[in-house]
């Protein structure tokens, strides 16, 4: 699909938002980890510049960028600190792509007009204190009641619930079928009775961008709610793998936004820092840790955006993006853990940026797919080839 953006005009925004980045969010990276909140006047000023509608269709008021000015958009981003981004991501990714795929006239009205101006925040709810990696075992029911549907369960480590006005929640809504196939996609609001949210975990990175249960206790829903109306049930899970599959390449355009980043602090360190009397820059084993890392910056670089670009025209990219986010988030690691390196003593001291760095990547190896998840997707995928 072509982007309603051209290429001039998508130029212009990465100027802007690059200048936003470094001018404004940058200085302010320390606050939001020890606060770990990100200030309301950023969110205004976000809303203000249309972020949270980056990918939703202009129709409904957003950018409607394609998937690799999306993609470009989220490398850039993830420069700062990971909850600046996590801030408006969920609108513009797995918060609002179920109702963007699979919604009706009527879901895709309701909703997308204040989830891309960002007066409505969103949340993606599939995992479950039994259900991660084996997310098709999901426990959550959805039980017919008349009209509506009551919705049981409770989804775990969701992003942003604290925050979120609209829930996409997958949920069992037939209990006769095990796995992938009975399960359907609900919006829930935020303020319907018997929805509660925990507390935000205190986790080892990402501050700033809080996660929570989110506890449903026969929440009552309208059948208007099953994203794609009736046609809708038992479709939940494949749309949240296609929700899943292009936030694969997000996550792995992360990872390569991070690497620059990781990279760019520890060139100018070994460059500044001497020892023995010179540079340690000028020391050949410290080159080669900025080269390896480099090389692995460039060769992830290459992959995200050759996945942006298959998914883009449409063609099946599910190996393509399993690969690149396993690739760029383990090279991610490497490159934070070399930068560490290079810092020496101070790698370790949170005075320096490498320390938070460090612990905001590890979780991309993580979430959306573990790597040992994406292993198994990318050897089924490239087996079934050979059989
Ligand atoms: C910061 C953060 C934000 C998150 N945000 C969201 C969100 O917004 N919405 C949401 O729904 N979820 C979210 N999650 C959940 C995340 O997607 C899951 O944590 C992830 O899918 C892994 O599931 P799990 O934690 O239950 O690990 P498990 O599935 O229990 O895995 C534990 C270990 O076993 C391995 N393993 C599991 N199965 C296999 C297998 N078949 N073969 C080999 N190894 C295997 C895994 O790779 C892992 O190493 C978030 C998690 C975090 C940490």
């Amino acid at each position: 699909m072509p982007s309603a953006f051209d290429e001039d005009d998508f130029s212009a925004l990465l100027d802007t938002l690059d200048r936003y980045i470094r001018e404004r969010l940058m200085p302010l990276e320390k606050t939001v980890e020890e606060t770990a909140t990100v200030p309301d006047a950023i969110l205004d000023e976000m809303r203000e510049m249309g972020l949270f509608g980056l990918s939703i269709p202009q129709a409904y008021g957003g950018f409607e960028l394609d998937v690799v000015q999306e993609t470009r958009v989220q490398m850039l981003f993830s420069g700062t600190s990971q909850a600046f981004r996590l801030a408006f991501w969920p609108n513009v990714g797995i918060g609002s792509r179920g109702i963007v795929y699979g919604g009706t006239p009527g879901q895709k009205q309701r909703y997308l007009p204040g989830l891309a101006s960002g007066e409505l925040r969103a949340a993606f709810c599939l995992t479950e204190p039994d259900a991660g990696s084996d997310a098709a075992n999901i426990r959550t029911v959805a039980v017919r009641d008349g009209d509506d549907f009551l919705i049981s369960g409770t989804k775990r480590f969701i992003t942003n619930a604290t925050h979120a006005d609209v829930f996409t929640v997958m949920a069992r809504s037939d209990a006769g079928k095990s796995g992938a196939d009975g399960i359907s996609a609900f919006i829930v609001e935020k303020g319907t009775p018997g929805l509660t949210i925990g507390k935000p975990e205190h986790k080892l990175g990402q501050r700033g961008a809080p996660i929570c249960d989110v506890i449903l206790d026969r929440v009552r829903v309208p059948k208007e709610n099953l994203i794609g109306g009736e046609a809708g049930e038992g479709k939940g899970f494949r749309i949240a793998m296609q929700v899943l599959d292009s936030g694969r390449i997000g996550v792995a355009g992360s990872a390569v936004g991070m690497m620059k980043r990781i990279i760019d602090e520890a060139a100018t360190y070994a460059l500044s820092r001497k020892q023995f009397g010179q540079p340690i820059a000028e020391f050949q084993l410290i080159q080669g840790m900025l080269a390896d890392s480099e090389a692995e910056y460039l060769a992830g670089h290459a992959m995200v955006m050759e996945a942006a670009r298959s998914l883009q025209a449409k063609r099946d990219t599910r190996i393509l993006a399993a690969s690149a986010k396993y690739f760029c988030s383990e090279a991610l690691g490497r490159v934070a853990d070399r930068a560490l390196q290079i810092f020496g003593g101070a790698g370790y001291i949170a005075e320096y940026p490498i320390e938070r760095l460090w612990r905001d990547a590890r979780v991309l190896r993580i979430y959306e797919g573990t790597s040992q998840i994406l292993q198994l997707v990318i050897a089924r995928g490239l087996l079934k080839r050979y059989a």
